[in-house]
């Protein structure tokens, strides 16, 4: 039998024993994928020993043994640099790894003991886990093959703040038209504004962006797939009449880039990898768009729904058409829990839910189950109560990445969506922290063993 053969054979075979299951992490640039998996590896590592995962009853009941990484099974995609995140945090002092910038992978062997062992196979078992760490930016493409270039041209937006994020690039598209013909270097040119005036909405904090390559180009950059862009004012033009440009025409030449991208760039990551996905869990910067401003929270609220399309299961829906997945479990996650006090945890989840409720009513339609929680990955505070006019009041500890020690309350989280009159009063700010260290343990978390619990907690009864 050819090696492939024999290896998807043995693959099979593990899956269908339950002994496998691939976990995919995901969420916008920041959202804090690095600082997950990392600690996911970590905590899991230290099972047995040093981590704290009491959430996770094969941990807390002493079965889980430990796991080990091995050699994953693609050996086309990169591994996921836990090395390099693990000694970035055990610098002293202490600092946050260099985020991944494409899809990662790394497969971890997992040693636990059953709840009742079995016949065979003596008393230990191993489950297989593969974890994948992959852009969110790229699942906002997937809204993108619903349509064809004019659609695509007519749903962009530039108004309000990305009106002068996009000034440049808009200056250059202004007077262009879809017929004339426009030299390779010069439309090079016009989507390297058009991909820094996207850098520039990402930078500020904007989140709903496309085609998301531009953003986390990899090995793309510069090819010429990635150079096309929006032609602005295609509202009047007869469909039937763009099709019939020649096709050196502008419009021919960055409709051809746009199917391109569709087939061979946003096709194959959803049909090579997100298909084979069984479980996912998807993080979100909740604390960090809040920090930044309505316009931000509202444009993270757009992004996640277009992001959230990628899980929608519904036997009509562009995905299953197209792709048939099969994840059957899905954890959603508020990051960075620790930037606010913990009596704040509750709300923090409540916010998440209310942020994502219309993907989570079709989500629990669609019978995928889903779990929305808030954690941290890696704690760079800690909880302490102060005197505050004769009163207790929680309040954080931690070292600000200049390395001064601070004491602050950062405020209260909203219980729902933020309405004008809790952006008036604007009371809540936090500051970044060093991550704490390590003090030989397992990275201090906060519910990373409840994320755990219900990504693979069943397996491994
Ligand atoms: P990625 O781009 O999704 O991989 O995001 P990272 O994992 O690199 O996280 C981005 C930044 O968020 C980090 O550099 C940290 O500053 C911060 N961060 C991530 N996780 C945590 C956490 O659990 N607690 C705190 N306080 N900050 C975090």
């Amino acid at each position: 039998m050819p090696r492939d053969l024999t290896r998807d054979f043995h693959d099979l075979l593990e899956r269908g024993r339950d002994r496998q299951l691939r976990l995919a992490v995901t969420g916008l640039s920041r959202a804090g994928k690095t600082a997950f998996l990392t600690s996911l590896v970590d905590q899991l590592r230290h099972a047995g020993l040093e981590a704290r995962l009491d959430l996770l009853p094969a941990a807390r009941e002493g079965r889980l043994l430990g796991a080990r990484r091995v050699e994953q099974q693609d050996l086309g995609v990169p591994r996921f640099p836990f090395d390099r995140a693990l000694a970035a945090l055990d610098d002293s002092p202490p600092r946050w790894p260099e985020p991944t910038r494409g899809i990662s992978e790394l497969r971890l062997s997992i040693r636990y003991r059953p709840r009742r062992p079995g016949w065979v196979g003596g008393d230990t078992r191993r489950l297989t886990l593969d974890l994948f760490d992959y852009p969110g930016e790229w699942l906002l493409d997937l809204p993108l093959l619903e349509h064809d270039f004019a659609s695509w041209c007519r749903a962009q937006r530039f108004d309000g703040e990305r009106a002068m994020l996009f000034a440049d690039w808009q200056r250059e598209v202004a007077d262009l038209e879809p017929a004339q013909e426009v030299e390779e270097s010069r439309l090079a040119e016009i989507a390297e504004r058009y991909a820094e005036g996207l850098r520039a909405a990402r930078e500020a904090g904007f989140s709903d962006l496309q085609p998301g390559r531009f953003l986390l180009p990899g090995e793309l950059a510069g090819a010429p797939v990635l150079q096309f862009f929006p032609l602005p004012g295609l509202d009047a033009a007869d469909p039937a009449d763009l099709e019939r440009l020649p096709p050196e025409s502008l419009y021919a030449t960055l409709a051809r880039r746009f199917r391109h991208y569709q087939q061979y760039i946003v096709k194959p990551f959803y049909r090579e990898h997100f298909r084979r996905f069984d479980r996912q869990i998807v993080l979100v910067d909740v604390l960090g768009a809040l920090n930044a401003g309505p316009e931000r929270f509202e444009d993270l609220s757009r992004a996640l729904s277009r992001l959230m399309q990628s899980f929608d299961y519904g036997r009509r829906s562009l995905l299953s058409r197209l792709f048939a997945p099969r994840i059957d479990r899905l954890a959603i996650a508020a990051t960075k829990a620790d930037h606010v006090t913990p009596e704040q945890h509750a709300r923090l989840t409540g916010l998440l839910e209310a942020l994502l409720a219309e993907p989570l009513k079709d989500l629990r339609f669609a019978d995928v189950p889903v779990r929305a929680l808030s954690l941290a990955s890696i704690r760079a505070t800690e909880p302490r109560e102060v005197d505050h006019r004769g009163k207790r009041q929680p309040a954080l500890r931690g070292t600000t990445l200049e390395g001064e020690e601070a004491l602050l309350f950062p405020g209260e989280v909203p219980e729902r969506l933020p309405d004008a009159d809790f952006w008036g009063r604007q009371g809540f700010a936090f500051t970044a922290f060093r991550p704490l260290p390590r003090d030989g343990g397992a990275l201090p978390h906060i519910r990373l063993d409840a994320a755990l619990d219900w990504l693979i907690g069943d397996k491994l009864t």
